[in-house]
């Protein structure tokens, strides 16, 4: 009699800096998981990055979108390296993912668990369990604008910022989908009342689509008073949506609120499924502590748990989750949290914990 296991394939591009070291970190969890909950994980590992620039003088070969397009997943670990390349260039392609395949739902969960340090007194773990949803294809960050009068005293700068419906709408049923499978609960970041074109569209567009969720209770909060709440009473939010500025400002307020960026993982989402997702830690490359072995791998180790909640694989995302979880609450750490662990010394611990 033979088995059949389903199967996965997975992009890798480690990238550069400590990028490489937290992804083969993901990758040993990721393969002892495979083997318990009986799944196949079919790696591409991809050379990309600065050293490859070294070789070729190009960050990613031309042909990069048809190389990850026949994946079904790419777990990314972190690119840039301004020493030798100013950041636009290693950023370009990932730009290009994100639009070639559609990844319109950026995703961060900001969970504190047990054992880490939280920035706000008084806090504990299970106060603050919410998940910011960043539009990510549009809005304040397409490019477009000009300058007037360039270089003289009259100079004037136009940054465009577009809302579409179709976008808008896209990403509040993405974001009430996921409070109806967490606690129900939906708040959206607007600025309609000094922004009266783009943030009038969210708010209809949350007016219109909300009576599609009876279930989920949704609100909307000016940005700059959702900021200030987050601080405040972190453990009243649930699931966060905004557009690509906004998320991009929550997401930074929400990850620090949850220990900082080597625990904050990521995703760049085609919710379609008609291309692969991205799964990234939030941090850099961080050229300061590249190749000393001590950066943690936490983030990345929980963006490969995303993936696989992602590919369909729940059990086996949540059975990382919480070793992640028994592990910190043991008291084992990496030296950004106080830690003396290294790297791999600590995704030790959390193997010890599966
Ligand atoms: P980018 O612009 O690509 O985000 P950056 O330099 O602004 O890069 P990071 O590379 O994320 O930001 O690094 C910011 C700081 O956080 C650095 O001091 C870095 O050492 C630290 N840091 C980032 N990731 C980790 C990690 N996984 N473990 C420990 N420290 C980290």
């Amino acid at each position: 009699m033979t088995t059949t296991s389903k199967l996965y394939r997975i992009a890798v591009y480690g990238g550069d800096g400590i990028g490489a070291d937290v992804t083969r970190e993901a990758l040993r969890l990721l393969n002892a998981v495979a083997q318990r909950h009986a799944f196949q994980l079919v790696l591409t590992e991809l050379d990309w990055g600065i050293d490859h620039y070294r070789r070729t003088g190009v960050v990613v070969p031309e042909n990069f979108l048809e190389i990850l397009r026949p994946h079904d997943a790419i777990l990314l670990g972190a690119v840039g390296w301004p020493a030798e390349l100013p950041d636009h260039a290693t950023l370009a392609p990932l730009v290009r993912i994100r639009q070639a395949f559609d990844q319109y739902a950026c995703v961060r969960p900001a969970w504190l668990l047990p054992g880490v340090p939280c920035v706000l007194t008084g806090k504990s773990a299970g106060d603050i369990d919410l998940v910011v949803i960043r539009e990510n294809s549009e809005g304040e960050y397409v490019d477009q604008g000009g300058w007037l009068h360039r270089g003289t005293d009259r100079e004037v700068a136009i940054q465009t910022a577009v809302h579409s419906r179709r976008g808008v709408a896209r990403i509040l049923r993405y974001a009430f989908e996921l409070a109806r499978k967490r606690k129900q609960k939906l708040t959206m970041a607007t600025k309609s009342n000094a922004q009266r074109y783009a943030y009038v569209l969210w708010d209809n567009l949350l007016d219109e689509i909300a009576p599609e969720y009876p279930d989920v209770a949704s609100e909307r909060q000016h940005c700059d008073a959702l900021l200030m709440n987050l601080v405040r009473w972190p453990e009243r939010f649930d699931v966060i949506v905004a557009s690509n500025l906004f998320g991009d400002l929550l997401t930074d307020l929400a990850g620090q609120l949850a220990g900082g960026l080597g625990l904050a993982p990521s995703t760049n989402t085609n919710p379609e499924r008609n291309f692969p997702s991205m799964f990234e830690p939030v941090h850099g490359s961080a050229p300061d502590i590249a190749g000393k072995g001590i950066a943690n791998p936490t983030a990345a180790i929980l963006s490969a748990a995303m993936m696989l909640e992602h590919l369909g694989e729940v059990a086996a995302a949540r059975m990382i989750e919480q070793s992640i979880a028994s592990t910190l609450a043991a008291g084992h750490r990496t030296r950004d949290l106080g830690g003396t662990l290294s790297t791999i010394e600590f995704t030790d611990r959390v193997l010890e914990h599966l």
